[in-house]
């Protein structure tokens, strides 16, 4: 991670736009939960703040249907060490969340990568088809909703359309990393999926909404068959303490999270009207990052920003083109669109 590799004060004077984190950190409910739970550094046998609990009852589940993971990262991993057996492959669209199949090509397995549709979308047909052509070879179905990099959406019918259409025994994992910043009615969570008993298994994040990504807390939701098929691969002191008391704090604090949404939503606003009456195309985006057509391509561009302190995101083959942008504070966006002025004039 680049965080490792300068100084600390060159890091802090970064402006980070690389990795869609959330720039406001976390609320201070969540500091102060965190805080209390230090003291619990040297035990193993603490009491864990009732995280687990707490999401099962926020969704309306059981805790049968819920593991928690060190980041929804180590989920991610753990339904390919569960469903990738026998060299099966995941089925996705490329560009994605990429660590699925690194994960994936680290176990000899492989990725049936499908290109995305011309207007950025996921190929639901083409999923499909290659879950079908490929019948007894697939060990399940990435659907990252919204996606990331693009930030556009699977709409509630073109999951219930993939779901009714996939035979049950190829469960579909659906990161929904970015549900918070959604505002597009098509969109629905597919949670109630699990209690209906359909092969799902949907993951979230506390790094985006509740600005947890150094403290390491994601969950998955699935039907308790499938949590049990990948409990063996888990390790329970996974998360540590204060992972466990923030994350149950920042369940309780709807407020700031509604806060963070709504300045996030703004600020993207803000600065993909900007850059759209400079004449730049922006994918529509329903998360807290968007891509934007540069029209050249985008990886001496990614450099000039680094030249100038700011981060923006790495190259998404085959979208050459386009660069991520995560949405930061407002005068971050300001540093970044000064940026951009400046190295698309060049
Ligand atoms: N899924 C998606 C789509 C992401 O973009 C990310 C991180 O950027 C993750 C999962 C992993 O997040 P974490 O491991 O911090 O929960």
């Amino acid at each position: 991670m680049m965080g490792g590799r300068v100084s600390n004060s060159e890091y802090d004077a970064l402006v980070k736009l690389c990795f869609n984190e959330n720039p406001y950190g976390p609320p201070p409910s969540v500091l102060d939960a965190m805080t209390g739970a230090f003291k619990y550094a040297n035990r193993y046998g603490y009491p864990d703040g009732g995280i687990v609990e707490a999401i099962a009852v926020h969704h309306g589940v059981s805790p049968e249907n819920v593991l928690i993971g060190s980041g929804s990262s180590e989920i991610l991993d753990i339904v390919g060490t569960t469903f990738l057996v026998d060299h099966k492959k995941v089925v996705g669209v490329e560009p994605t969340f990429s660590a699925v199949y690194e994960h994936a090509t680290g176990l000899k397995a492989s990725a049936v990568r499908l290109a995305l549709r011309a207007d950025f979308h996921q190929d639901i047909p083409a999923i499909i088809k290659a879950v079908t052509d490929n019948r007894g070879e697939i060990g399940f179905v990435y659907l990252c909703n919204p996606n990331n990099p693009t930030g556009v959406i699977v709409t509630k019918e073109e999951v219930k359309q993939l779901l009714d259409a996939l035979p049950a025994d190829v469960p579909v994992l659906i990161d929904e990393a970015y549900h918070h910043f959604v505002e597009n009615p098509a969109y629905a969570t597919s949670i109630p999926y699990v209690s209906e008993g359909r092969p799902v298994i949907v993951t979230r994040t506390f790094s985006k909404i509740a600005a947890m990504a150094g403290m390491r807390l994601g969950y998955a939701i699935a039907p308790a068959n499938l949590i049990q098929k990948m409990g063996p691969y888990i390790d329970v002191m996974n998360v540590n303490a204060l992972a466990k008391w923030g994350g149950a704090a920042a369940l309780k604090d709807t407020a700031a999270l509604n806060k963070v949404r709504s300045d996030i939503l703004q600020t993207r606003k803000k600065t993909t009207s900007a850059l759209e009456n400079m004449g730049y195309a922006v994918i529509p985006s329903e998360a807290n990052f968007f891509m934007v057509n540069l029209r050249r391509p985008a990886g001496p561009v990614i450099q000039g920003f680094r030249k100038r302190g700011i981060l923006v995101g790495r190259p998404f083959p085959p979208m050459f083109e386009y660069m991520r942008v995560s949405v930061g504070k407002p005068d971050e966006m300001e540093r970044f669109m000064s940026a951009f002025e400046a190295l698309m004039k060049a």
